[in-house]
Order: structure tokens, then C-alpha cells, then sequence
């Protein structure tokens, strides 16, 4: 196989996704299994949906219209709000459509219209991480031009914390993504029938036992992926945490000093990094860069390798406890979310999709 390649482990994903799909349906929570991790692959959202997941969610029309391509069939949740220049590619690539915005809505409506079918939106809500949704005062509001509007279908209400500044979700903020349903439905002719609150970051409420009841809904991405909550990270209990793999191949290994020699000034990014002098040391670099990842977000799977930096197209090791690397030998790293978002999107990087039959960790 050619270097650098990426390892999906089709298995773990379909595993990953039963575990959080099992977890769901406990609660009454039905679980979207959110692909823009992987660039909407097909193979990654058919092993979801052999895992259990009915939505399939992407931020990206490009990533809906490759799996549909590819014969998925939907719902699909396209999980950004539509660019007002894409409303007739929405309405006839994605069943449903996160929204906040009254001019966005409107066209979709008349897209819609064109298009002979009902296009459905939930109306995203910001209760505190301040990404996107309506400030809840503004709700109210929108609902009632909405449900004037012909061709829309308001499925529900949607919230997203967590990913832009960490706000933890819990019961007090889920509540208060309920009292607004419950307003909304007291003063406007509409049922809501998903209150989609949670990503990955709302695993651990969700196990608790302490989700609001009337919370039905979650997009996960990273937990099936990845197998990890996020708001600490932590290993979700369960699921594999190695579906995917990057793997490089060492194209240098030499013995050289920890400290560069000369004067110095910044590097190819800008900084000017601080050594400390370790004395001499093996180092060996690997055909990856930062065209392929994210440096600060992959580890590499052997525990005595230190990495040390990347430029564009070399990524550089410390080998010096690893003394059988050689040139030729092939590493991996575990990708964290964003390493993975690099990797898929690096044309660089192969990917080597299997299906093996692989037996769970205890
Ligand atoms: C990416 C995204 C998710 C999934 O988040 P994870 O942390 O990967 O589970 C859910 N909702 C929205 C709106 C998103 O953009």
C-alpha cells in the first residue's frame, strides 16, 4: 500500500454506532450519526446505518450529494444553515435543514414550492455557546412568520453546545430548550416533535439518567467515530477508539543533535520554537506534513515516540528510545476529530477502508 494512508475500520464504526444507537433508545433518544467527520463517506454512513442510525447528518451539501450519489438513501440533515445561494440544491439534497435565519427560511420556502415538496427545518436555539442559533427571545417571533410560510415543515427545535466554547450541557440548559418548546406550542398552532439537543458533548447527561425527558434527539459525530464524549474526551465505554488509523512511512532516520546550529530566526510557520538541549538523539521523519493533519492531534500508537514538529511535508520524530525504526518502516498515530478532518481531506493521504471482523475490547 502506498503512504500515507488512513485505516477505517468499517467494524468499529457499525459497533460504535449500535453502542450509542442502544444508548439512545433507552433514554428516547434517537441518534443521527453525523458524517462530516469523514467527508460524507458512503462506506462510513452505510456502516452507521448497518449500526442502527436511520438520520444521517453533514454540515456539507458537497458530502449529502456523495452519499446520495453513492445510493444512500436518506433523511439527511444538512447541520449548517443553508447559504442563501444553495436553498434549491438544499431543498433537493437534504430532507431537513438546521435554521436561523428569516431570509434563508423564506427561500427555502420557495424552493420548496418550486420543487412540489416540504422542506423541514429546525430551528437551531443558542443557549450559551454562542455558534450559531436564535437568541431564545427571537424565537417566538420567527415561528410565527414561519408557520405562514408554505413548503416548511418546522420538525423541531435544535441547540448545539459544547463546540465553539465548551458551555457543558446540562439538565438546567437542556430545560430550557423544553420551556421554549413548550412556549412556542402554547402560543403557535405547531407540535415540535424533535428537540434535537445534544452532540457528543451531551453523552455523559445522556447516560446519566438527567436528560430532559422531552429531549429526543441528538447528532453524534465524534463519540462513533471516535469512540469519545467531548467534554473531557473521555473513552466512551463500549466502543473502539481505533477505527481509524494514519499510518506514514519513515523517509529519513539519523542521529543528530536536539539543539539547530547557527543563529535563528522563525520557522517555515511563522515561530520561533524553544529547544532544550537533550544532547544527540534519533530522529526520523515521516512522509506527512501539515497538508495531511492536525500536528497537536495525532499520537503516535508506539509509546516511545516523541514528536518533535512538522513542516508543510515532513513530520519529525523522536526515535531515540525506538531504536528498530528504520527507513521504510511504516507508524501510526491516532487521529483526534481534527486530524481525522485533515487526513480525509488531504488527497494526499490513501484511504484503506476494511471490514474486518474484529473482536471488542473488555
Ligand atoms: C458537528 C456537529 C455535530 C456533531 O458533533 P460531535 O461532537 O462530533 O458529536 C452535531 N451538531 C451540529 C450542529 C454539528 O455541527
Amino acid at each position: 500500500m502506498r503512504t500515507p494512508y488512513l485505516s477505517i475500520d468499517l467494524d468499529k464504526v457499525e459497533h460504535n454506532a449500535r453502542t450509542l444507537v442502544n444508548l439512545g433508545r433507552m433514554h428516547g433518544v434517537t441518534i443521527a450519526g453525523v458524517t462530516k467527520g469523514t467527508l460524507g463517506s458512503p462506506e462510513v454512513a452505510k456502516a452507521m446505518r448497518r449500526g442502527g442510525v436511520q438520520w444521517l447528518g453533514d454540515s456539507r451539501l458537497e458530502n449529502i450529494e456523495r452519499m446520495r450519489n453513492a445510493g444512500i438513501r436518506g433523511p439527511f440533515l444538512l447541520m449548517r444553515s443553508p447559504q442563501l445561494s444553495e436553498v434549491e440544491r438544499t431543498v433537493s439534497l437534504a430532507e431537513v435543514s438546521l435554521n436561523t435565519e428569516y431570509e434563508v427560511i423564506h427561500a427555502l420556502s420557495e424552493a420548496a414550492l418550486k420543487q412540489g415538496v416540504v422542506h423541514n427545518i429546525l430551528l437551531m436555539v443558542d443557549l450559551g455557546d454562542l455558534r450559531e442559533g436564535l437568541w431564545p427571545e427571537e424565537l417566538l417571533p420567527l415561528v410565527l412568520e414561519v408557520t405562514r410560510m408554505r413548503g416548511i415543515r418546522i420538525l423541531g427545535l435544535g441547540t448545539n453546545l459544547t463546540d465553539l466554547n465548551g458551555t457543558i450541557p446540562t439538565p438546567e440548559n437542556n430545560q430550557r430548550l423544553v420551556d421554549l418548546a413548550e412556549e412556542v406550542e402554547s402560543r403557535c398552532d405547531v407540535h415540535l416533535e424533535w428537540l434535537s439537543a445534544g452532540n457528543s458533548s451531551s453523552l455523559k447527561l445522556l447516560a446519566s439518567g438527567r436528560l430532559p425527558r422531552r429531549i429526543n434527539h441528538f447528532r453524534i459525530g465524534e463519540g462513533i467515530l471516535l469512540g469519545r464524549e467531548t467534554i473531557e474526551r473521555e473513552i466512551w465505554p463500549g466502543t473502539y477508539q481505533d477505527a481509524f488509523v494514519l499510518t506514514g512511512e519513515i523517509i529519513e532516520c539519523k542521529r543528530k543533535p536536539s539543539v539547530p546550529s547557527g543563529e535563528r530566526g522563525q520557522d517555515a510557520f511563522g515561530n520561533v520554537p524553544i529547544l532544550e538541549d537533550r544532547g544527540m538523539m534519533t530522529r526520523a521523519i515521516v512522509n506527512l506534513g501539515r497538508q495531511d493533519l492536525r500536528l497537536e492531534g495525532i499520537a503516535p500508537q508506539h509509546p516511545s515516540l516523541g514528536i518533535i514538529g512538522a513542516t508543510s511535508d515532513h513530520l519529525v520524530l523522536e526515535t531515540t528510545a525506538a531504536p528498530e525504526l528504520k527507513v521504510g518502516d511504516h507508524v501510526n498515530f491516532s487521529p483526534d476529530y481534527g486530524a481525522l478532518l485533515a487526513a480525509m481531506t488531504s488527497p494526499f493521504v490513501q484511504k484503506s477502508i476494511r471490514r474486518a471482523t474484529a473482536v471488542m475490547p473488555e
